[in-house]
């Protein structure tokens, strides 16, 4: 039989085939670290949400706009962070932090800015469905 370590603290674990951990107090001390490594990745990534949905909010404060990609760039927009993504007929592709979206546009390297719109899904529900379902643009 294989010999198993315990995660926290490396020591051989002899007794029931199920038993993980070589003591109550590595169990503690392991999931403990685990919790608190799950909470640092959620809070940063809470954290670039927060940011690009200001800086968006900053830039678009009457609902539609067009910015250079560098502006943001520049305010500390985060582009591997959004909250989800629409997609209209036609094939474009909006990302979104929370209510404020923007698209790429692709002929100067500009960046059209908007906000959710009523003819867009209500739920996040239904935003879930339809990506879920629609085939990716292009
Ligand atoms: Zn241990």
């Amino acid at each position: 039989m294989a010999t198993r370590e315990c995660p926290q603290c490396g020591t051989p674990i002899v007794g029931r085939i199920d038993k993980k951990f070589c003591s109550d107090q590595c169990r503690f001390l392991y999931n403990n670290r685990q919790k608190r490594e799950s909470e640092i990745t959620i809070g940063n990534v809470n954290q670039a949400l927060r940011k690009n949905r200001s800086i968006l909010k900053t830039l678009n404060p009457i609902g539609l706009t067009e910015v250079r990609r560098e502006v943001m760039v520049k305010m500390g927009y985060n582009f591997h962070f959004f909250t989800h993504v629409y997609r209209t007929q036609k094939g474009g592709v909006y990302y979104f932090c929370y209510e404020y979206g923007y698209t790429f546009v692709k002929e100067n390297d500009k960046v059209k800015l908007v906000t959710w719109q009523d003819y867009m899904p209500k739920e996040v529900s239904d935003v879930l469905y339809q990506n879920r379902f629609d085939s990716p643009a292009e």
